[in-house]
């Protein structure tokens, strides 16, 4: 391997930056040289590609979202737009490729590593939701962002004796809203983990009233159900002002917090470690802290993402 290229694809996520730092700075270190991919495998089709040097990374790890940007460009899914894709690489002469993003960016880089083209995955969203690795690039900055949003909407709640519900993102991962939920110090939760009932929710935020309480906060994980449908529901059955907040793209922004720019810059290395090996397919994880590979395919068909019963239990008694 002596040139490589690196991009970030499918939704942004704070720490990417951190992480293509990571593969640029060990890249020229060992000696190869690094190409940016902009918008994703966009780019990738559209030859947009262009060598990145130690000062092309500079003064990024400190920023959110992705200096090279990323795109959604479903026609990845067809082989022949691949091949135009893989003819780009070969043009500028690229012998691997780093992909950054979630699990439908390692769809594409499976297919492209079997279509002869070796690619790494790391694993750069916010939601927590990939198989393989405890955690992810930017799930700590948008927890961060989720706290300080609950720290918020509680200071307002709390004032007026008013019940906010919360919509967290996660697409089907409950990691995000349990922890904000935790941290937040939520009064009721509902994830896709878990079963629940909108009377049940109800009974609890009543008796939480009953007992005392000035106020509630409901944290709910995106995708679940239509919160300012719930605010109404709740407002109408317990009788107190009820109002939905949904955060969306915020969590998504901002400055990373340290571990994702560790985690990013640590991944972003090893990523080049296993190019270097002649690896290719291989997804980059975190597992008791240590960096760990695995089969992309066997990660995502075989590996299962453990949901913290623990935890969520734990929560349950703290209410
Ligand atoms: P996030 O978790 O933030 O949504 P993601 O990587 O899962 O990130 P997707 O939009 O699912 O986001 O995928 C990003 C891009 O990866 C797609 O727009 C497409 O270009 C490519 N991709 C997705 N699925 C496949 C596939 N089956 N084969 C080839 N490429 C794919």
């Amino acid at each position: 391997v002596k040139k490589i290229g690196v991009l970030t694809s499918g939704g942004d996520a704070p720490g990417m930056n951190a992480a293509i730092r990571g593969v640029v700075r060990t890249a020229l270190t060992e000696g190869l040289e690094v190409y940016g991919i902009n918008d994703g495998y966009l780019g990738l089709y559209e030859n947009r590609i262009t060598q990145l040097h130690r000062y092309s990374v500079s003064d990024i790890i400190t920023r959110g979202g992705t200096f090279l940007g990323s795109a959604r460009f479903p026609a990845f899914k067809e082989k022949a737009t691949r091949e135009v894709a893989i003819e780009n690489l070969r043009k500028n002469n690229i012998d691997a490729l780093v992909v950054i993003g979630g699990d439908g960016s390692y769809m594409g880089a499976v297919r492209l590593t079997e279509e002869g083209f070796p690619c790494i995955g790391l694993p750069g969203t916010i939601d927590n939701d990939i198989r393989g690795t405890d955690y992810t690039i930017g799930y700590f900055t948008a927890l961060q962002t989720a706290v300080e949003a609950i720290d918020r909407l509680r200071d307002t709640c709390s004032s007026h004796h008013r019940i906010s519900i919360i919509e967290i993102m996660g697409r089907g991962c409950g990691d995000l809203t349990l922890n904000a939920a935790v941290a937040g110090g939520c009064e009721f939760m509902i994830l896709p983990e878990v079963a629940y009932t909108k009377e049940d929710l109800i009974e609890e935020i009543k008796l939480g009233f009953s007992k005392g309480k000035r106020h509630a906060i409901v944290a709910v994980a995106e995708h679940m159900l239509d919160v300012n449908q719930l605010a109404k529901e709740i407002e109408i059955a317990v009788h107190h002002e009820t109002r939905a907040t949904v955060l969306g793209h915020v969590q998504r922004g901002g400055s990373p917090v340290p571990y994702d720019r560790i985690l990013g810059s640590r991944m972003g290395a090893y990523a080049v470690e296993l190019l270097i090996q002649g690896q290719g397919g291989r997804s980059v994880g975190v597992q008791n802290g240590k960096l760990v590979h695995h089969d992309i395919m066997d990660a995502l068909n075989n590996m299962k993402r453990p949901f913290d019963m623990d935890l969520y239990n734990t929560a349950k008694r703290l209410f």
